[in-house]
């Protein structure tokens, strides 16, 4: 018997016995469901991991690319809690987190470039982003702050400390700022608190505060009088006299006229800023 005799035969046969044949067809796969799901299933996926297949679809795939993310498109909407779910699932494998772990190691300086460039390109749109989320959480985040500062109090102080260590001249600079400000402000504090000084400093020599405030002006002229430049640099503008003895610590020698140098502007808050 040759092959295609044979071929002829065995057609021949079924069809006479067709519906035997299909009897035990059925028989089969009602008795073998899950053997052949699990069949066609990895037979599936060897057919998709087949190059020229793959090939195929790939062509398939950019001739009806518009057609694609349409359909992508609509699926995403009509399923999102299917993937999310899914997605939930997918991150969640223990496999998955591995290979996360183990491409974060492999790509870390890449990401730190893609991160940081990313950061310069949408600086603008992330800090809107930022205030946005700050001004509807407002309560949310003071919550939050206090809950952190009760939990680590003494970190905190510790890092206050250091800081405050390492930026000395900053903050000095801060508050004098703030302090020139405060005063432009309200001028009506720095007149009283002046006044306060002056009448404390005047006790000595027994005068009211105006008169020694007058004493202490003509003092001030004596002494540029007697070094009409800043004895520091030696420039001749904005010239203030300068007490050796504080005032603050000795009102007795605020007038004395040996108690004195011209200093100019510039040496002047440089020296007080010394002590
Ligand atoms: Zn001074
Ligand atoms: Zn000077």
């Amino acid at each position: 018997m040759c092959a295609f005799d044979k071929k002829e035969w065995s057609k021949e046969y079924y069809q006479k016995n067709q519906d035997h044949f299909k009897e035990y067809d059925k028989e089969y796969r009602q008795n073998n469901k899950d053997r052949i799901k699990e069949y066609s299933k990895e037979y599936q996926k060897k057919y998709h991991q087949k190059p020229e297949v793959k090939e195929h679809k790939k062509e398939y795939r950019l001739k009806n690319q518009d057609h694609f993310k349409e359909y992508d498109k609509e699926y995403r909407q009509n399923n999102k809690d299917r993937i999310k779910e899914y997605q939930k699932k997918y991150h969640q494998k223990p496999e998955t987190k591995e290979r996360q772990r183990e491409y974060q190691q492999k790509n870390k300086e890449k990401k730190s470039e893609i991160e940081k460039r990313y950061w310069k390109n949408h600086k603008d749109k992330q800090r809107v982003k930022w205030q946005n989320y700050i001004l509807k959480n407002k309560d949310k985040i003071k919550e939050r702050e206090k809950e952190y500062r009760l939990k680590n109090q003494d970190k905190i102080k510790e890092r206050e400390k250091e800081y405050r260590l390492k930026n000395q001249d900053k903050i000095k600079e801060y508050h004098k700022e703030y302090d020139q400000k405060y005063r432009k402000k309200h001028p009506e504090v720095y007149l009283k608190s002046n006044i306060k000084q002056l009448k404390k400093h005047s006790i000595p020599f027994k005068l009211p505060w105006k008169q020694y405030r007058f004493a202490v002006q003509s003092w001030s002229k004596t002494i540029k009088k007697n070094y009409p430049v800043c004895v520091i640099c030696g420039s001749s503008h904005g010239l203030n006299s300068h007490h050796i003895f504080y005032k603050k610590l000795y009102p007795e020698l605020s007038l004395n006229e040996n108690n004195g140098i011209t200093l100019c502007h510039i040496h002047h808050r440089e020296l007080h800023s010394l002590n």
